[in-house]
């Protein structure tokens, strides 16, 4: 229960290129640090992380860990998990903060386990309890019927994984100051139980980040078919948006995982949310709720999606989304 006053971010970057959620993280954990009276700082594991350390300082990391080593370069979870769990028996920060993304949550329940803490995952709140010490995780629990606050008392650090856009980002300026710490780890002796052999980009019609979004068309059962799914991607195309889809879609085999939104899918944060023949069940509810604006298209005047869009459109998505489509291109022409 000894502890450094400081609270990290999980610096995860994929070819040198930091993630999103970083960003996020570092914003909320500032608010977090200041209500704690800690010292925000990012771990970052790379081959060379030097040249990443403006980023996370311009977030509000006062403090980055660079922990440089090849075996580092691409997340491999062996190497990952000794760099990072090294570091923290070594530095014991109070708080520990990964983005719930595929990386973290591989990499953080191993860490846990080798530092011997608890860990909240898919936290899509966080605050601090600042009398108790404890940082209250809020999770949704029982199928996302309840928010439930969980707190780790006995054991530190208190670690979670967060989804990403639950948390705006907040860039303090480009230039602010910030330390850089190397630390050095001995990575030989670690087993290597996973090899990764090469990077395969997904091949897509629509390549456009889902999290990073600023318009999202999604398709749900309503779509009918597979071969249905054309209108939403040609009208995701007409407006430079996104494809999402609830999970009936994807578990159906009409459209890949990789663009489910919800409890189980992503957490979507963009301009528009365009939400085509999904009923809106409390699970995809989960993922988009906090979207700037919904516009709904259902044939079914009861679907609760209507309940939290901000435009419904009753109707058959077959004869609304094309002419939806047609309507945009005559605008931008
Ligand atoms: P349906 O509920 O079947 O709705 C289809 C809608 O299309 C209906 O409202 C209908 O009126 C309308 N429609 C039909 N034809 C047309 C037409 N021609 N034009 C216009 N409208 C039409 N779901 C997710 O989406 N994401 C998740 O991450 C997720 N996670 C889950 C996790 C758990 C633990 C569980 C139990 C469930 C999860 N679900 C998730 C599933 C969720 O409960 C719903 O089953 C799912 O969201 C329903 O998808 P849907 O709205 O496409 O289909």
């Amino acid at each position: 229960m000894s502890t450094t006053k400081e609270l990290w971010v999980f610096a995860e970057q994929r070819e040198g290129k930091i993630a999103g959620v970083v960003q996020e993280l570092l914003s909320q954990g500032q608010i977090l640090a200041d209500k704690a009276g800690f010292t925000l700082a990012a771990v970052l594991p790379s081959a060379d992380g030097a040249g990443l350390c403006q980023e996370l300082y311009n977030f509000g990391a006062k403090k980055v860990y660079t922990i440089d080593d090849p075996k580092l370069a691409d997340y491999q979870n062996d190497y990952y998990s000794r760099a990072v769990a090294q570091l923290i028996n070594e530095k014991k920060p109070e708080i520990v903060l990964y983005g719930a993304t595929t990386i973290g949550r591989s990499l953080a329940p191993t860490v846990a386990v080798m530092v011997d803490a608890g860990l909240t995952a898919d936290c899509t709140e966080l605050d601090f309890d600042v009398e108790a010490g404890n940082l209250l995780q809020t999770r949704p629990a029982f199928g996302g019927n309840i928010m439930a606050t969980i707190i780790c008392p006995d054991h530190r650090p208190q670690m979670s994984t967060v989804r990403s856009n639950v948390f705006k980002k907040t860039k303090l300026s480009d230039r602010e100051a910030g330390e850089q710490i190397p630390y050095e780890v001995d990575l030989s002796g670690v087993p290597e139980r996973m090899r990764r052999l090469e990077s395969v980009h997904e091949a897509d019609n629509n390549s456009i980040d889902l999290n990073a979004a600023q318009f999202i068309v999604s398709g749900g059962r309503g779509v009918g078919k597979p071969e249905n799914f054309k209108v939403i991607y040609d009208l995701a195309s007409e407006l430079g948006a996104a494809v999402g889809a609830s999970r009936a879609t994807v578990d159906a085999g009409w459209i890949s995982h990789h663009h489910q939104v919800g409890q189980t899918g992503k957490t979507v944060c963009p301009v528009i949310y365009i939400a085509c023949g999904i009923s809106g069940a409390i699970q995809h509810l989960a993922g988009m709720q906090s979207s700037d604006m919904i516009i709904a298209i259902n044939k079914d005047p009861d679907a609760p999606i209507f309940d939290i869009a901000d435009y419904g459109l009753i109707g058959d998505l077959h004869q609304i989304v094309p002419e939806f489509q047609k309507q945009i291109a005559a605008a931008k022409a």
